[in-house]
């Protein structure tokens, strides 16, 4: 039996109610990417009583994210757990009467429709457009609400995406800016503040579409600069008349890609990821005992590490691998195999 007096200052707000709260309880929503957006959406909705959160997120933590990310502590790090995880058994903490699932992977076209079957809406804490976009494309054609959110320097940005109701990512943005044209927070930095205000926006809109109050949804872009005050809320009507090919005719090129290759470079991180070759799971006892004599490792239940300065290999269950020390994918390709194996 759940103990619903949790939520009694939710009861009596305007806006949400017990028929709100019920249907925040009904609700399944997964947040892609745990970081600093991502843990404080995560944070407020675990908090507000969403019923089955997933948390989602491809990397383990490092020490500069304790600045903003906001779920996490040096304990975290000295156990060298995913993001995902260590969000998993912080918020559970707060409540444990939802249910809240982790997964540690890397959302792209060739898993999105096995993992994100059957949510009611998706919020964006991704760092990057290549993933944003392919959510965009997966919400547009099954109809998914979601919610974009960016944070670099001190400025940030939000929208909320209805599809069929308005304009989409593609519509307002147009196609994805190369990475090249995304400045990005490992390369100008980031005030925690803003990506807090800007996942606070996120997480009120999630929770205004979640209990059916969509009259009070936001639906223009809304923008900040908190160093300098400014607000903005830009009126996006006029996208109607110009719809992207999804919302036109609903083509979905992003769902559509092939991953180009094994080896991705991580913009602004010096770093590669390696996508795992096959099902198998890797036997982290075994590796350990062929690496020895040759690296430093490491490993928990959901990792390994491997040092090798300047190099560092980062290897998770299923294969999937970053390696930090190189932007170069064929190096890394190498270093994997070579350490990894083939
Ligand atoms: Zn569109």
């Amino acid at each position: 039996m759940k103990e619903f007096s949790r939520y009694e200052r939710q009861f009596i707000l305007k806006g949400i109610g017990r028929e709100g709260q019920r249907l925040l309880d009904e609700s399944k929503v997964a947040v892609i990417g745990i970081g600093a957006l991502g843990s404080v959406t995560a944070n407020l909705l675990a908090r507000a009583g969403i019923g089955h959160l997933t948390l989602m997120d491809r990397d383990f933590l490092e020490i500069n994210n304790l600045q903003r990310q906001v779920l996490y502590d040096e304990k975290d790090i000295a156990e060298n757990l995913p993001k995902a995880v260590a969000a998993q058994k912080k918020l559970i903490q707060a409540n444990s009467e939802i249910t809240i699932t982790a997964e540690v992977t890397d959302l792209n076209s060739s898993n999105i429709e096995a993992l994100l079957q059957g949510y009611d809406l998706i919020i964006d804490g991704t760092d990057n457009f290549e993933t944003r976009f392919l959510i965009n494309d997966y919400c547009l054609k099954n109809k998914i609400p979601w919610i974009y959110g960016g944070a670099v320097s001190t400025e940030g940005m939000s929208f909320v995406i209805l599809p069929g109701k308005g304009p989409c990512l593609r519509c307002l943005f147009g196609e994805s800016p190369g990475p090249e044209n995304a400045q990005t927070c490992d390369q100008v930095g980031i005030l925690a503040s803003v990506a807090h205000l800007v996942a606070s926006f996120q997480a009120t809109e999630a929770i205004k579409i979640l209990a059916g109050k969509m009259d009070a949804v936001e639906r223009k872009l809304w923008k900040v600069d908190l160093w300098s005050r400014q607000f903005q809320a830009i009126s996006v009507e006029h996208l109607r008349e110009f719809p992207c090919s999804g919302c036109r005719e609903q083509s979905y090129p992003y769902l559509e890609r092939k991953i180009a290759s094994r080896a991705v470079t991580l913009c602004g991180r010096n770093a590669v990821q390696i996508y795992q070759t096959g099902p198998q799971k890797i036997d982290f006892e075994i590796l350990a005992r062929k690496l020895e004599g040759q690296a430093a490792v490491k490993f928990n239940d959901y990792l390994l590490n491997v040092h090798l300065a300047p190099y560092e290999i980062t290897v998770f269950k299923n294969g999937r691998a970053i390696v930090r020390g190189t932007e170069d994918a064929g190096q890394a390709k190498s270093l994997y195999a070579r350490y990894i194996g083939g």
